[in-house]
């Protein structure tokens, strides 16, 4: 309608001026009120001019085209210039301007004051009409009250069109006082000045947004950041917190190796390594103080062996912690025990004034540890050998002075003393006895054993009957070794078996040669010695019969000469080993007879063929003696059980004749020959009358011995 009615005759320059600043500048001139949404329009100002100057049509055109150019060109797209906002602001423009033509006919006038009434009025009538509109329009779209949404936001905008109206008078008054182009170019110049500048505070704004957002990034990184760090620290807390407690673990494993290191598992006392670092330090101490002195005791428990076999190895054990316990009741404030192993203590005695005192205390570690133990509602007995060394010597290092206790203890052990203190001849003793065992071990594969055959002779006829096998060690440096010095050591280290079996068979293959080589001599007996460790054996009788297979020797010809301590032994099992060996055909002789404690109820149980006297008794038999009734009462023993006997160690004639006067069958001795190598027997074999002429000496009547006499150890 505005566009219809338009007056053409109004289109000027001035009116293109003013819609241009209208249209494009002055709605970007707008103000703010602080705090509201209010804000005052330059382009509301001028359209209130425009309805005064250029009539309503106008304005109403120029309301139409702002808010269109406001809705395309300004970025906010509030309500107000939406399309709702241009249709509602033009409405009311024109309503506004219509109304003022309605009510004033003219209302541009001449007379300020009437012009500003004017313009006062409009202003009120596009108030009421626009925040009507727009709260109707808001009301409905948000289901609100319209006279609460009318009261609360668009009342307020009474201000701003009262505002927009005193511009419009202000804009008015000066188009009266200055030119209107120059006014309105100003306008545009302060316009485009305005705009630069808004524009320039946008870009500030931009700028400071973008600072402000880099600014809250670089805090929320920050912030980021530290969290990380926080938790980071956490992390290392609580890593620092498990590597303190692992740390804590392994020094308590750490201190459980080294107790466990350092200490006995069964009874909890100082082991052999703690004690020698003990000892070590005494040693030092024995160095820096002068008259200092300690003693080490070595305790091993006799027959402990027993009660493990008899009563078990717990009891054993509760045995062994108990005696530690009462150990540990005994030692003085400063002292030491320990366990070495098995039924093995040592007990370091510190600062000791001479041996007495050593001794007595050794003597009441025997008393307490003989007082019986209850285990197990049973009272177990048991004593303990004591070996003592005490720190006079020079000793350098821990382990000497412990070797030398030890040594103390074992000849404690084999004297049956309680306890024992070292001397050094304890140390060569033992040191010569282990030299001993070492050379042994490598005697027999180095062959440096050898057998000797002494002559065994029918003393009827004086003619040979055969030899006794009897070994000597070929000792490289020392010669030839005696078997009194190395026989017991090869029984307690097991060599006597191998030994034996390589002497058995020595013997058998040299006899049977010398049986082959003459006629005269295939009936020679060959006596072999058999120790009573060797006796023992479960598999003997395998053994032997091995040999006399692999020799080819007729076993009758083999006779094993066993003393009667070893037959004695265990008798019963001595019986049946006995007589397996009696079913290979082998002869058995007790040697050393009369040596030992024979009982008659075994002995004539024994499937035995003779019985050898000791040498001890022939050789000091003289006429009338002990010894020669002790001889005559054997031979006679023997004759009564049907054996035969075998007199050893005839060295005089006289020997030879009492001997054949008692009956005696066989005899053996320095007389006849000493115990001589294979290839001096060869040459006696060659000429045998060397003794026939010991069957002339005329035999003299002995007397007859009572048989009630004999003071033979018989049981
Ligand atoms: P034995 O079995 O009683 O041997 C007899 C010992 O008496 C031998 O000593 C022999 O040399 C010695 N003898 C013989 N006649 C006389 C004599 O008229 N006067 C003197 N004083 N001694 C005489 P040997 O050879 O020193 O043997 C000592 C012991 O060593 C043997 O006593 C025997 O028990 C053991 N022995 C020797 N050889 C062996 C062996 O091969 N095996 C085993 N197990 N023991 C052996
Ligand atoms: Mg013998
Ligand atoms: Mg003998």
């Amino acid at each position: 309608m505005a566009a219809y009615t338009f007056p053409l005759e109004i289109l000027d320059i001035k009116l293109a001026v003013f819609s241009t600043v209208t249209v494009f500048f002055s709605s970007k001139l707008q103000i703010t009120v602080p705090r509201t949404k209010i804000c005052f329009t330059v382009s509301d100002a001028l359209l209130l001019v425009a309805i005064i100057i250029f009539g309503w049509q106008t304005a109403t055109i120029l309301s139409f085209l702002t808010c269109l150019y406001g809705c395309f060109a300004l970025k906010d797209k509030s309500n107000l210039t939406s399309p709702v906002s241009v249709s509602v602001g033009t409405m009311t423009v024109f309503a506004a301007g219509f109304s003022a033509k309605f009510i004033f006919v003219d209302p541009a006038t001449d007379d300020l004051l009437k012009s500003c009434i004017v313009i006062l009025l409009i202003a009120g009538i596009e108030f009421l009409l626009n925040s009507i509109l727009f709260s109707l329009f808001y009301s409905q779209k948000h289901s609100r009250n319209f006279g609460l949404v009318w009261k609360n936001h668009y009342f307020n905008c009474l201000i701003m069109y009262f505002a927009n109206a005193v511009i419009a008078c202000l804009i008015i008054n000066l188009m009266t006082l200055v030119d209107f182009n120059l006014l309105f170019a100003a306008v545009a110049i302060i316009s485009v000045i305005c705009i630069a500048y808004k524009s320039y505070v946008e870009h500030i704004k931009k700028i400071a947004a973008q600072a402000e957002t880099a600014e809250h990034e670089r805090a929320e990184s920050e912030k980021l950041r530290a969290e990380q760090a926080e938790k980071h620290i956490e992390e290392l807390e609580h890593y620092i917190a498990e590597q303190e407690r692992s740390g804590q673990a392994l020094r308590e494993s750490k201190e459980k190796f080294r107790h466990a290191a350092f200490h006995d598992s069964l009874t909890d006392l100082p082991n052999r390594s703690y004690f020698s670092q003990e000892v070590k330090f005494m040693l030092e101490k024995t160095k820096i103080m002068p008259g200092f002195s300690f003693a080490v005791l070595f305790l091993d428990m006799n027959r402990f062996k027993n009660v493990n076999d008899s009563l078990g190895h717990s009891m054993g054990d509760r045995l062994i912690v108990n005696v530690a316990k009462r150990l540990k009741t005994i030692v003085r404030k400063g002292d030491m025990v320990a366990r070495f192993s098995g039924d093995e203590f040592a007990i370091l005695l510190n600062n000791i004034k001479d041996n007495e005192e050593v001794s007595r205390y050794a003597e009441m570690i025997q008393k307490k540890i003989s007082t019986p133990f209850t285990i197990s509602g049973k009272q177990i007995f048991t004593s303990v050998s004591i070996g003592i060394a005490v720190s006079i010597s020079d000793y350098e290092d821990s382990q000497d002075i412990l070797r030398d206790a030890d040594i103390a203890m074992y000849k404690a052990k084999e004297k049956g003393e309680s306890y024992m203190i070292f001397n050094p001849m304890m140390h060569s003793q033992t040191v010569k006895l282990l030299q001993l065992e070492t050379d042994l071990r490598y005697a027999i594969a180095r062959e440096e054993f050898c057998v000797f055959y002494q002559p065994i002779i029918d003393l009827t006829s004086m003619k040979l009957k055969g030899f006794e096998a009897l070994v000597r060690w070929n000792h490289p440096d020392r010669g030839l070794v005696a078997p009194y010095e190395f026989i017991p050591v090869c029984e307690d280290t097991g060599m006597i078996i191998p030994m034996t079996i390589w002497i058995l068979k020595t013997a058998c293959l040299q006899v049977r040669k010398w049986q082959q080589a003459n006629v005269e001599d295939r009936n020679l007996i060959i006596s072999v010695n058999l120790s009573g460790k060797h006796f023992a054996q479960l598999d003997l009788v395998e053994q032997i019969w091995r040999v006399l297979s692999e020799t080819d020797f007729n076993p009758q010809y083999l006779k094993l000469e066993i003393t009667e301590s070893a037959v004695m032994e265990n008798a019963e099992n001595a019986i049946s080993t006995l007589k397996e060996l009696k079913e290979l055909g082998i002869q058995l002789s007790i040697d050393d007879f009369g040596t030992g404690y024979s009982s008659l109820s075994y002995l004539h149980r024994f499937p035995i063929d003779t019985l050898k006297i000791d040498r001890s008794f022939v050789n000091s038999m003289t006429e009338g003696s002990e010894n020669g009734e002790f001889v005559q009462t054997i031979i006679m023993l023997a004759h009564t059980l049907g054996l035969g006997v075998i007199a050893e160690g005839i060295e005089t004639i006289n020997q030879l004749h009492q001997l054949r006067i008692l009956d005696c069958e066989y005899g053996q001795g320095y007389l006849f020959s000493r115990p001589v190598p294979s290839d001096e027997i060869d040459k006696l074999l060659a000429d045998q009358s060397a003794w026939k002429s010991f069957a002339q000496t005329p035999i003299e009547p002995v007397p007859q011995v009572s048989p009630e006499v004999p003071r033979l150890r018989l049981a």
